[in-house]
């Protein structure tokens, strides 16, 4: 039985490759200094679609909220299979936390029509609330099961999937429609192809023709550029507030109740060390300590 897919992606700034100052003065992120690039638990979320529909058939639609350079991961989507992307984009979602982002992404889904499974990442690394998930999941009024490790089986309208514990692992049995948050060891994403690359490599928003044009002016006007692209399935669709349905006081600044009054920096500083002797029993001894101190 064939299987629709939503997987919900984010673009973050590279936190493991920093080239200069990652912090403002002000305290506010200094996105200049750091690469953006998808979230690397949002491929292993994409990858598990990717995963039904190679077994099951369907679809994987893959959307995000962001800027208009988000549309680089949906590139990317493309490339490493999915059949579809949308960017969500517009002012009215600015300054949104993650009530007002899962808002917007529950429209969104709801505007996409029937849907068997949602998708998302365990966590963002920059945000790294873990909230958006479970949030989009309850705003839709669906089941969730977090910490997805993996797909146990599928089928009959029911879904059991193994779920990554600190010590162990659970199995959990759910109703569809349903939406998963999957963990960085659930797999290994598959590369983008080479073929897919090439064949996409036009694939824009309507808000990227101008640069489009600038690099290949032969199209001569954004008309023609975006007839040529919806004709060759490669323009990726734009959606506004409005084009989804929502009520603006739910979203960005006016809908988000988090204010961020100081950013301090935490140091994690060490206070003394532990001997443990080489054998079964100190480890066995050590490993008691570090669970009876919430540190495994
Ligand atoms: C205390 C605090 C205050 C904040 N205040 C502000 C603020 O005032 N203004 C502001 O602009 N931002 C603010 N943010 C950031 C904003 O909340 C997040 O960028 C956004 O809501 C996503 O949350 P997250 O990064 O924690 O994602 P998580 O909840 O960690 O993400 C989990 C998963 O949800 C999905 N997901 C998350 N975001 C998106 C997206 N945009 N599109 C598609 N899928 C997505 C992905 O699958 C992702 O892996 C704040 C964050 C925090 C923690």
């Amino acid at each position: 039985m064939p299987y629709s897919c939503v997987v919900l992606v984010k673009q973050v700034p590279d936190t493991a490759h920093i080239s200069g100052k990652a912090m403002k003065e002000d305290g506010t992120v200094n996105r200049a200094a750091l690469p953006a690039i998808f979230n690397p638990e949002d491929l292993n979320a994409l990858e598990m679609a990717l995963q039904v529909r190679d077994r099951f058939g369907g679809q994987v639609t893959v959307l995000t909220m962001g800027p208009p350079r988000a549309a680089d991961i949906l590139r990317e989507a493309l490339y490493r299979g999915a059949d579809r992307v949308i960017l969500l984009s517009d002012k009215k979602f600015a300054g949104a936390d993650t009530l007002a982002t899962s808002y917007a992404l529950k429209c969104a889904v709801e505007r996409l029509g029937a849907f068997d499974l949602v998708f998302c990442g365990r966590q963002a690394i920059d945000g790294d609330t873990a909230q958006v998930g479970p949030q989009t999941a309850e705003k839709l009024g669906i089941p969730q099961i977090t910490y997805a490790q993996s797909i146990l089986s599928l089928g009959d309208g029911e879904i059991v999937v193994a779920r990554a514990m600190p010590l162990g692992r659970e199995e959990v049995k759910c109703t569809l429609p349903c939406l998963l948050t999957v963990v960085g060891s659930a797999n290994r994403p598959r590369p983008p192809s080479v073929r897919r690359a090439i064949a996409g490599k036009l694939a824009s928003t309507p808000l990227e023709y101008a640069s489009v044009l600038e690099r290949w002016p032969e199209f001569g006007s954004e008309e023609a550029l975006d007839a040529y692209l919806a004709a060759h399935g490669l323009k990726i669709p734009l959606w506004t507030a409005d084009d989804i349905g929502a009520d603006e006081s739910h979203l960005g600044l006016a809908g988000s109740p988090t204010k961020v009054l100081k950013v301090d920096y935490v140091v994690l500083g060490t206070s003394g060390s532990v001997e443990v002797s080489p054998d079964a029993q100190g480890i066995s001894s050590l490993i008691h300590d570090l669970v009876e101190d919430y540190i495994l």
